[in-house]
């Protein structure tokens, strides 16, 4: 691979090296665009063992994943820089994103692939078992754990309908209620289907993967639960920095923060697609794939338009 020069010009400049970042370069190289990625190697995923749902790779380590798609747009002759984009501005040509590392890259059009931060329940032992044992996603690692003792922590109210999606691939089910009420309704969903409910603040999580224990205080004192794995529901803040300083409006839903998008990810900003996580907090691996390439393949329309303008313009200038 030849090495990237400190100040690089392309059709499109991505940001983020993830699955949609990936996605969406391979399609614009497919299409023989000018591509570079900057990429600054911290994949939501990463602290999992394993990448689920997956079609074709299932179960594949979330870097092997990863690494195989940067094969692949390199093959297609994709530029990279490990680096992080960390400024942003417009210039008559498209874009500037200045890195940390001091490299310049200027794009016609930028993707916006950072993905995003899941900000998680400021528990101690919560961070340290984040990904193995403290879940947040029944359907990345909702198998794995299926009929075991499962916690839930009941501080924000989407953990209600995590408690019940868990249920589904456990009958042993425990929601640690903290800061929230569980309206009449939902308490006689969880009393049928067996699901615990037990009231009071979680100070800490200890143990190891697959033991975890769970100390729960309450006003007459704290007690420890086991719990094979603990479910959490962090909030999803869009890495978007550089969207904003390009005027960009973040939007916010119960789930998060998030890019807005309309078809193919164009954002508000004009010439700025989003993709992945950072434009919709929901989006698993092979969504964010997806995204991507309809990503790419949408820049790609619209620089087709604008190279034909220009054609046309230098046409008549010859005329
Ligand atoms: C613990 C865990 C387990 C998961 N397991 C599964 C699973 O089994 N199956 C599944 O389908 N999904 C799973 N997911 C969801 C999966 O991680 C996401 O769907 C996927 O990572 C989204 O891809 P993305 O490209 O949008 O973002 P990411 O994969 O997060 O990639 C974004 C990239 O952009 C980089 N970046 C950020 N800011 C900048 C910047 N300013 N400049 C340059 N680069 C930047 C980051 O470092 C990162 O490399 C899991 C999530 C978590 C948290």
């Amino acid at each position: 691979m030849s090495a990237v020069p400190r100040d690089v010009a392309c059709d499109v400049g991505v940001l983020g090296g993830g699955a949609a970042g990936l996605a969406g370069a391979v399609a614009l190289a497919r299409s023989l665009r000018s591509v570079v990625v900057v990429d600054a190697g911290q994949p939501r995923n990463a602290p999992a063992d394993h990448a689920h749902n997956v079609l074709g790779r299932e179960g594949t380590a979330p870097r092997d994943l990863l690494a195989a798609g940067r094969r692949e747009a390199e093959g297609y002759g994709v530029r990279f820089l490990d680096d992080r984009a960390v400024l942003a501005r417009r210039d008559d040509a498209g874009f500037v994103v200045e890195l940390l590392g001091g490299a310049v890259v200027r794009a016609r059009r930028l993707l916006l692939a950072t993905g995003l931060l899941d900000e998680l329940p400021d528990v101690p032992g919560v961070r340290e078992s984040w990904g193995r044992s403290v879940l947040h996603c029944p359907f990345c690692h909702g198998w794995e754990v299926r009929g075991q003792h499962v916690g839930v922590l009941g501080s924000r109210p989407s953990a209600l309908h995590q408690a019940l999606l868990f249920r589904q691939l456990t009958p042993r089910v425990t929601l640690f209620v903290q800061d929230l009420t569980v309206p009449a309704e939902t308490a006689e969903q969880f009393r049928a289907l067996g699901i615990t409910v037990r009231t009071g603040t979680v100070r800490r999580v200890g143990g190891a993967d697959g033991d975890l224990r769970v100390e729960v205080g309450s006003e007459v004192g704290s007690e420890e639960v086991a719990v094979h794995a603990l479910v959490v529901t962090p909030f999803f803040r869009a890495r978007a920095e550089v969207f904003a300083q390009l005027g960009g409006q973040l939007a916010q839903n119960a789930m998060g923060e998030f890019v807005p998008t309309s078809t193919g990810g164009a954002t508000d900003v004009p010439g700025v697609w989003a993709a992945g996580n950072v434009a919709d907090p929901g989006a698993m691996v092979a969504a964010s794939t997806g995204a991507g390439v309809l990503a790419g393949a949408a820049i790609n329309g619209d620089l087709v338009l604008a190279d034909a303008r220009a054609a046309v313009e230098t046409a008549r200038a010859a005329r």
